[in-house]
């Protein structure tokens, strides 16, 4: 907690401006001031001070108060005059560059992901690169920490002008502490302060959260499900993992495990699972479930093109099952439906206690091949109430690469402009 304790942000933005108030540092003073700004966030466009009023309901003269002060501290910007509706013309508000920068972070299982988008939530830079968090955090976060200053030096800034800062990780995380929980694939991580470790170099807050409700964040936010109050989200790679978004907003659950659906028994008899149960979903459909299936699939010498590239690198991916799949190969399909439907089994469950409006598959296992989307659209049409599927698309990610970094500079904006 003392090491937590030396994030604590600062307020250079503006002086006064931001107080830090049990744990949390928000850039604003006021509900009404958080509102505002998350209003011109979301819609993502100059927004009049009349359509704030309305969307607010709350009185013109407390609107021209607050966005007075939030255009004092810097985090408003005048945009011009909104087009006349016959009376006075109403001036245009928007979030101005020089508000500050959000740096997003996302680590998966073997990539790690780092952005810096504007407070206003306008994406300027992302770099992507192979990574492992097996390396434990000391090195992983440290090459973070390093990209960031780079991305950082690139766009002509520096830590200071970075106001807050998100992670997504790729295991549980005990949401009110922002720590990693006995994370089944990130060994050297449990209790690991990640917080901390950006608090020499950052003044800025830090929101952690994982992996998957930050993709699913942004998915809502910019991707396929935008518009979307019922969102389900579901990542499929080395894990898998489920990100709800119910009635416009991320469920955590009481300890932030909310959705974790990679552990929910699809087979009692099936493989050990890295948790230490029996046929997880996880252990059975994800990225090393699909290479191991084919790599007895190879040396049984059930699959000629399987075989081949095994022969010849002595290991097979996830990939590999789909590039074999599209050449026609009889037993790398299977292996696709098989993982699909196993999917599909667990979401149905979850599209009748949850009656999303869209469900959203991101995630490097998910683009494989179409008969897998197609083997998890099946299984949920068939063992879900007709009421519940009518109208219920289940589509690939839009934002693929980047609904992680997109997702978590949406955690660490709300986190910052929230008032405790
Ligand atoms: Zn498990």
């Amino acid at each position: 907690m003392t090491q937590w304790k030396k994030s604590i942000y600062t307020g250079h933005v503006s002086d006064g401006v931001a107080e830090v108030a049990d744990g949390r540092y928000p850039l604003v003073e006021n509900r009404v001031q958080a509102e505002i700004m998350c209003h011109v966030r979301a819609m993502n466009r100059p927004v009049s001070r009349s359509e704030i009023t309305e969307v607010l309901g709350v009185s013109r003269s407390k609107i021209s108060l607050e966005v007075g002060r939030l255009i004092g501290a810097g985090l408003l910007a005048g945009d011009g005059l909104a087009k006349s509706e016959g009376g006075r013309r109403s001036s245009l508000l928007r979030i101005p560059r020089s508000a500050g920068l959000i740096a997003a972070v996302d680590l998966g299982a073997t990539s790690t992901d780092v952005a810096l988008s504007t407070l206003g939530g306008e994406l300027l830079i992302h770099r992507g690169e192979p990574g492992d968090v097996k390396d434990g955090p000391q090195r992983v976060l440290g090459r973070v920490k390093e990209l960031l200053s780079e991305l950082l030096a690139e766009q002509g800034a520096d830590a200071r002008d970075v106001v807050a800062i998100g992670v997504g990780v790729p295991g549980p995380v005990e949401h009110a502490s922002g720590v990693l929980r006995s994370p089944p694939i990130m060994p050297g991580w449990d209790g690991f302060p990640i917080r901390a470790a950006f608090a020499d170099g950052y003044e800025a807050p830090v929101f952690v959260d994982n992996d998957v409700n930050v993709m699913a964040l942004g998915e809502h936010r910019d991707g396929v499900g935008k518009g979307e109050d019922n969102v389900l989200f579901v990542k499929i790679g080395t894990g898998i993992g489920g990100g709800i978004i119910a009635d416009g907003h991320l469920q955590r659950g009481s300890q932030g495990c909310a959705g974790d659906i990679g552990h929910i028994c699809a087979d009692p008899e099936g493989p050990v699972c890295s948790c230490g149960n029996r046929g997880c979903l996880e252990a059975m459909a994800a990225a090393p479930a699909i290479a191991a299936k084919a790599e007895r699939c190879a040396k049984e010498g059930l699959s000629p093109i399987l075989q081949g590239v095994f022969e010849e690198r002595g290991v097979l991916t996830a990939r590999d099952v789909g590039e074999a799949a599209s050449r026609g190969d009889y037993h790398a399909l299977q292996i696709i439906k098989e993982s699909g439907r196993l999917v599909g089994q667990v979401l149905a469950t979850l599209v009748s206690t949850l009656n999303p409006s869209i469900i959203v598959v991101g995630g490097g296992v998910a683009n494989i091949g179409h008969s897998l989307l197609a083997e998890i659209r099946g299984a949920v049409y068939r063992r879900s109430l007709p009421l519940a599927t009518r109208n219920l698309p289940i589509v690939p990610s839009e934002l693929d690469q980047i609904a992680g970094v997109t997702g978590a500079s949406v955690l660490a904006a709300e986190g910052v402009l929230q008032t405790s």
